[in-house]
């Protein structure tokens, strides 16, 4: 858990932490790859973990859900539907029709691009930007980015997972951040 102000401390978080595998040397050696599909696979953890954040979220006027490509489309749309805000996908590149911007990141193991239509976003939306996992902080950065140039202003970032030791959090620059759970 998060020793920040954005600490949700609560009896639901140990349960969603146990069923989170950790699988180590996938896709390469070195990675302790934290596999969600675990979670997805007990409905009381994963309604847990989405109540979680539709408790922290529904009333703060969040009017567009982002949800990165693949494993922020898992949590990023129930979330949306609870509060009452439109989920527009970050995906991978060339997934979207019509006209895109784009934003170069790295990743703990190599780099991509995210992709977000011209028009999904508008100048005065408040966004919540939903991944599974937060590692060095690129793929959430280029994810604001994206958003920001968009004119939308970034309430805060939710992950269920932090890798605290790849200090992504420092890279958000002071934009809040908010996990469930900390692997270390
Ligand atoms: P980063 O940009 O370094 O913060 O990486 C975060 C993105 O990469 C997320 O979309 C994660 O799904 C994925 N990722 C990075 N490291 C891991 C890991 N150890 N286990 C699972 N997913 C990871």
């Amino acid at each position: 858990m998060s020793e920040t102000e954005n600490e949700v401390k609560d009896p639901r978080i140990q349960g969603i932490k146990t069923k989170i595998r950790v699988v180590p040397d996938f896709p390469k050696k070195g990675i302790m790859f934290q596999d969600i599909t675990t979670l997805l696979l007990d409905p009381k953890a994963f309604k847990d973990t989405i109540d979680l954040f539709v408790e922290r979220y529904r009333d703060m006027n969040i009017s567009v859900v982002a949800g990165i490509e693949a494993r922020g489309f898992m949590f990023g749309p129930p979330i949306a539907l609870a509060i009452g805000a439109k989920f527009v996908p970050l995906r991978k590149p060339k997934k979207l029709p019509g006209e895109i911007i784009f934003e170069e990141y790295e990743l703990e193991y190599g780099s991509d691009r995210l992709e977000m239509q011209v028009g999904a976003v508008d100048s005065g939306d408040r966004a919540l930007v939903v991944d599974d996992l937060i590692a060095t902080g690129g793929t959430l950065c280029a994810a604001m980015n994206l958003l920001e140039r968009a004119g939308a202003k970034v309430v805060e970032c939710a992950c269920v997972i932090e890798l605290p030791e790849l200090k992504g959090r420092e890279r958000l620059e002071g934009k809040s951040l908010c996990v469930l759970v900390e692997y270390r």
